[in-house]
């Protein structure tokens, strides 16, 4: 399993967990023909999924349909649980770029039985992200832009202050529920314009003051 890269720091964290928001743009929801929710829906992806960027994302073979997303990842450095929106950001390391891969197929699969999407979401590659940057050089998280590219094709470009949580809102929302620890990760929801990818494919993600991540396809 591999660990967080804090950039200019020496530091390696393992998280213990990959929580996963869905459905935190409108027009993503809109795309993917979903209500949008009033309050955040998780799901959690396994820490051995986790690849740095220039690792391959590897197309498992039972599924013929994987689709990138790319989103901003926030970065736990503190454990907290019932977190309060006033004291959220004291408990963020920082940032990074982050690619929830998602077998559609098999989500679709899942979604229409009423199954978890584990199966889907949770292969080993499925997890691309970037180097941490730390909270204090972003300016302000809520208002970054994302983009994303397959084989040099703008895919995705939107903006983080289109999300409809704020980052304080999703740590009070998900330190009710479990114990956050120094090193888990927060995938904030992709924005519009998912698609899918094949073997050979190069995926670059991009957000600014945060990161960029670089992945093939094999
Ligand atoms: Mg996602």
């Amino acid at each position: 399993m591999k660990p967080l890269i804090v950039k200019d720091t020496d530091e390696k964290i393992y998280p213990t967990k990959i929580i996963c928001l869905a459905r935190t743009y409108r027009k993503h929801a809109e795309e993917m023909r979903s209500e949008l929710p009033t309050e955040p829906i998780l799901f959690l992806k396994p820490p051995s999924a986790i690849i740095y960027s220039s690792d391959h994302i590897v197309i498992p073979e039972i599924s013929k349909e994987i689709h990138y997303e790319g989103e901003l990842a926030v970065i736990i450095g503190k454990k907290g649980k019932n977190i309060s929106k006033e004291g959220a950001y004291s408990h963020i390391l920082g940032y990074s770029a982050f690619l929830d891969i998602t077998a559609r197929d098999l989500q679709s699969y899942a979604k229409s039985r009423g199954y978890p999407w584990s199966i889907s979401k949770g292969f080993d590659t499925f997890a691309p992200i970037s180097e941490v940057t730390k909270k204090e050089e972003i300016e302000d998280p809520h208002n970054l832009n994302i983009k994303l590219w397959v084989n040099n094709e703008i895919k995705q470009n939107s903006n983080t202050k289109y999300m409809i949580f704020t980052i304080d809102q999703i740590i009070e929302y998900v330190s009710k529920i479990m114990t956050l620890e120094r090193g888990d990760i927060i995938a904030t929801g992709t924005p519009e314009g998912v698609g899918k990818i094949k073997k050979g494919d190069r995926i670059i993600l991009e957000i600014d003051e945060v990161g960029r991540l670089e992945n093939c396809v094999t």
